[in-house]
């Protein structure tokens, strides 16, 4: 099991979904913490203890207002961490003792605070994928939904990239085309099998 991960719009998805498609599973950790929020699950009722402000009408975490709020103070931050990353743990545990019962001898975990958090010792290798901060802006604002203002606030929330990329056990360099991305995932699937 590997890590994954980059910065943000550095193309961790982009390159999660390449991997996917090449028959090589890769567990989410955003839809992880999605899932630990459900209706029913406990991490919910924390949420909503915390910040009754981001829970939506329908009683589910209104995601953006929620994001608004720790993005804007680190303090909320590691509160928000403390709740989540104890389900999302054992939620991913879970699903890779389900995959090691398959026989599904290479997976990996995508998640963006990896090095952050310190968990990626916990791997048996961390990939990272680089893309130069010009474009990594550039991606986030033409994905949509953030002003410059945040998409940099958020880039800045983030361990600087080269950090990363000094614990990398594999590098994917994703600031080119897909097309150069997809044959540096190739290789990276041949020397891992
Ligand atoms: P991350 O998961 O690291 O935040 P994404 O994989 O979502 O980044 O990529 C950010 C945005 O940039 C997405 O809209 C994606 O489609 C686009 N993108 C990613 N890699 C490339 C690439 N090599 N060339 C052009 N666009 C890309």
């Amino acid at each position: 099991m590997l890590g994954l991960t980059g910065g943000i719009g550095s193309g961790k998805s982009t390159v999660a979904k390449l991997i996917a498609e090449l028959g090589v599973p890769v567990l989410d950790a955003d839809l992880l913490a999605r899932e630990v929020v459900e209706p029913g699950r406990p991490a919910l009722a924390e949420v909503a203890a915390t910040w009754p402000e981001a829970i939506g009408p329908d009683g589910k975490v209104a995601r953006k207002k929620l994001a608004d709020i720790v993005f804007a103070d680190p303090a909320q931050r590691l509160r928000l961490e403390a709740i989540m990353h104890p389900r999302i743990q054992a939620l991913a545990d879970e699903r890779l003792a389900e995959l090691a019962r398959k026989g599904q001898p290479l997976a990996f975990y995508e998640a963006s605070l990896l090095v952050e958090s310190g968990r990626y010792k916990d791997f048996d290798g961390l990939v990272v994928v680089t893309a130069s901060p010009e474009t990594q802006l550039e991606r986030v604002l033409a994905r949509g939904g953030l002003s410059q203002a945040e998409a940099e606030a958020r880039i800045e929330a983030q361990l600087p990239l080269l950090a990363k990329v000094r614990v990398a056990t594999h590098l994917v360099d994703n600031d080119g085309d897909l097309e150069a991305t997809k044959q540096q995932v190739e290789r990276l699937l041949a020397t891992l099998r």
